[in-house]
């Protein structure tokens, strides 16, 4: 865990019941990592030196537990990058939450609101781009996932006046293609987020869009001993790693 490197914990909603969990997981890693936003975390990996271990959290879909979230983060002194599929914001009940992301539970809260993003921005959190659609970039046609890709930014820099990063839905390899990473990249953001498992550290400098970006999946119900697992073992892994998209998602 001491070898330098950037971890990226990355997490969904986060009911009321799992706050204190949260917050002892966020003490945990601030024990051994340097706490940094998430823009913060793609230059270093940009430049690809890193002096120590850092951590950048980010949240995806926007649920409206988020905000509390938010609230420990900044306990902690940190901000973090809420990656929102625009269309899902405004959402308000349980019902038309899981109808827009098509599940029939495992979904119990609805979104955050334009102007909540608003507020966070104003406190030094990010906003990110997570499609306006939340839909599988891979299953729909290549002209609707660059539409679900630029109508997201779009939408993100229309309401609070930039977007600079992006995660796809789902995020496992199987679940992008080439064309739309290269889509990210011509729709002006500056990095490509998965939800692969991984870490970054240090290596050759090397431009952020050739790097495909690995996060941690946590869920704050998990064992802390669970959690400790994955930091370090994807901390080892990635020591001489480039961090290269697979060779099926490579942008030409
Ligand atoms: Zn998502």
């Amino acid at each position: 865990m001491s070898i330098p490197h950037v971890q990226l914990p990355y997490f969904h909603d986060l009911p009321a019941a799992d706050e204190e969990a949260f917050r002892r997981i966020v003490a945990r890693i601030a024990e051994t990592h340097e706490l940094i936003p998430y823009s913060d975390a793609m230059q270093r990996i940009d430049s690809g030196n890193f002096d120590r271990p850092y951590a950048a959290f980010s949240f995806d879909d926007g649920f409206i537990s988020n905000l509390r979230i938010a609230k420990i983060l900044e306990d902690f002194g940190t901000r973090g990058m809420f990656f929102v599929p625009t269309e899902f914001i405004g959402t308000r009940t349980t019902a038309e939450a899981r109808a827009f992301f098509g599940f029939a539970d495992g979904v119990d809260e609805g979104a955050m609101s334009w102007h909540d993003l608003e507020l966070l921005k104003q406190r030094g959190h990010e906003i990110g781009n997570h499609t306006s659609g939340h839909k599988v970039l891979s299953w729909v046609s290549p002209g609707e996932a660059i539409d679900q890709i630029s109508s997201g930014a779009e939408a993100i820099r229309a309401q609070l006046g930039e977007c600079h990063h992006f995660a796809w839905p789902r995020g496992r390899y199987f679940h992008m293609t080439a064309l739309a990473a290269q889509a990210v990249f011509d729709a002006g953001h500056s990095s490509c987020a998965s939800a692969e498992r991984g870490a970054h550290s240090r290596r050759e400098a090397q431009p952020l869009r050739d790097t495909c970006i690995r996060r941690n999946h946590v869920l704050a119900s998990w064992p802390q001993r669970h959690i400790d697992f994955f930091f370090a073992s994807t901390a080892l892994q990635s020591i001489g790693s480039p961090d290269l998209w697979p060779g099926e998602l490579q942008i030409l």
